[in-house]
């Protein structure tokens, strides 16, 4: 990985862009809209299979993996007659940082 960012040095931004979409065709990669914004993230293949908890206001993502929200996603897959292969979820909200901030001193940090 090291050697790649070495490498990469002095590669121009369309090259890495144009690497980028080839890497979520190839499913390596994928995009997780945050907003307006978009984060890259490892595929499941690549890496372990978990949710995000996005702060909308400081950016911050939390990872989650949790059994019961998987279980809960086969159960209604099945009752809908459908084999799930993959899915993406992502919950947008305020952290506990941004909350107390709002809360207190009503200034965005
Ligand atoms: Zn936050
Ligand atoms: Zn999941």
């Amino acid at each position: 990985m090291a050697e790649l960012a070495a490498r990469a040095k002095g590669i121009d931004r369309a090259s890495v862009y144009r690497t980028i979409d080839l890497f979520e065709k190839l499913g390596i990669v994928q995009r997780l809209n945050t907003g307006w914004k978009y984060k890259l993230e490892l595929t499941d293949k690549f890496a372990e299979h978990h949710h995000h908890l996005t702060c909308t206001r400081c950016g911050q993502t939390i990872a989650m993996n949790e059994a019961e929200l998987e279980a809960v996603i086969e159960r209604l897959s099945a009752a809908h007659d459908f084999l799930p292969t993959s899915h993406q979820m992502e919950i947008q909200g305020l952290c506990r940082q941004c909350r107390t901030a709002t809360s207190s001193t009503n200034n965005a940090a």
